[in-house]
Parts: structure tokens; C-alpha cells; sequence
């Protein structure tokens, strides 16, 4: 794919997660890997109308590469990128009910929502919770880049998720549905609720990435 693909394949997929309602104002995040450097989303930019020039480019260490001011968040993206070779885009985003659940006391900081329909369980393996550090904190992206070398998904306390994917369009897809769990679990609180159990869940994500495997 060439450096133009790249843009418009990104920009696309900035649209989307604003159009899916992933996105507010000019929060969130999307990049992709080009070979030894990253093209991510400027600085304070409306995903909704982002165009492919005024999109940045930021070493595989984070370090600008053009006039475009990228996102703060670019050395997160990074790291995560470093240690995660087999993730090709990264979606970042402050989406309502996920960043309501990264704000509670109390929360299962080895995953934070239940699996509780067979999408979630099929898209997420799981949701491990990053300790809360200020946005663009050099802190959070080596949290988040350690993590990264075990799960694909993490949520920031108190900020929202992140998702590394072989595709940027999956990776959309996998923020939606983490946004529409975090919902239903928002829904269930106070109700016993009854996920999926864990071998249940297991098995629908490795019949999923096999799936996945085999049309790659
Ligand atoms: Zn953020």
C-alpha cells in the first residue's frame, strides 16, 4: 500500500469513529504503520474532517517527521506499535460509556468488562486496566507499550481504550464494540447479570482470529 492508501485508509476510518459516535469534539486518535514510521491524526483535529494532507507522521520512537503537529498521544501509539509487530493501526478514543467504566472505583483492573454477548467475547480477549497518568505523559505510553506485548485492548484509567489491530477498520469495529459492552454493563449495574463463562468465551475468540487467520 502506498503512503496515499495509507492516508485515505486512515482518514476513512477517522470518519468512521466519529460517524459511530466514538468521539466527541476533537478527542480521540487513529494511526497506521508505514514500514519505520507512523501516520497518525494531528494535534486537536476533528476526525469528522480530517483530510489526508494535514495527517502526521511520527517515528517508530514517537519523534515528529513533519510540519503537522501530531496527536499528543503519538508517543502512546508508538510504543504500543514497538512492542505489538503484528498491529498494523490503533485506535484511540474517550468514548462515553468506556471512559464512564475506566472513572469507577471499583473495577477489575485484570479486565474490566464481562463478556457479556458472544461479539464482545468474539473481538476482545481482554480489557486490562493502565493506572491513571496524565494525557501524553511519556509514563502512560510505557504502560501502555508494556501491555501491549500480552493484549491487543487496554483501557486507560480515567481517560478510555485503546485497540491494536491488524486492520484499521477492525480496529473501529472493536472500539464500537467495547463502547457497546461498557453500555450494557453501565445498563446491568445493581442487576445481577450473568457473561459468558470464561471457556465459552475463550473458544469464540480463537474460532474468531483463526477465522481471521485464514482470510488474512
Ligand atoms: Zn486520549
Amino acid at each position: 500500500m502506498t503512503d496515499a492508501d495509507l492516508r485515505e485508509e486512515l482518514v476513512r476510518a477517522a470518519r468512521a469513529v466519529k460517524q459511530r459516535g466514538l468521539s466527541h469534539g476533537t478527542t480521540g486518535n487513529v494511526s497506521v504503520r508505514a514500514g519505520d514510521s507512523i501516520i497518525i491524526t494531528p494535534t486537536a483535529c476533528d476526525l469528522a474532517t480530517v483530510r489526508p494532507e494535514e495527517l502526521a507522521a511520527v517515528s517508530l520512537d514517537g519523534e515528529p517527521l513533519t510540519d503537522a503537529v501530531p496527536s499528543k498521544e503519538a508517543y502512546l501509539h508508538a510504543a504500543v506499535f514497538r512492542n505489538r509487530p503484528e498491529a498494523s493501526a490503533i485506535v484511540h478514543t474517550h468514548s462515553l460509556h468506556a471512559t464512564a467504566v475506566a472513572c469507577l472505583a471499583e473495577l477489575d483492573v485484570q479486565d474490566a468488562l464481562p463478556a457479556l454477548t458472544a461479539y464482545y467475547a468474539m473481538k476482545v480477549e481482554a480489557l486490562p486496566v493502565i493506572d491513571y497518568c496524565a494525557p501524553g505523559d511519556r509514563r502512560l505510553a510505557d504502560l501502555a507499550g508494556s501491555a501491549a506485548r500480552r493484549h491487543a485492548t487496554v483501557l486507560l484509567r480515567n481517560h478510555g481504550p485503546v485497540i491494536a489491530s491488524p486492520s484499521v477498520a477492525t480496529a473501529v469495529d472493536v472500539a464500537e464494540e467495547i463502547e457497546q459492552t461498557a453500555k450494557l454493563f453501565l445498563l446491568l449495574q445493581g442487576r445481577p447479570s450473568a457473561p459468558l463463562d470464561d471457556v465459552e468465551r475463550r473458544r469464540l475468540f480463537e474460532a474468531t482470529t483463526a477465522r481471521e487467520r485464514k482470510t488474512r
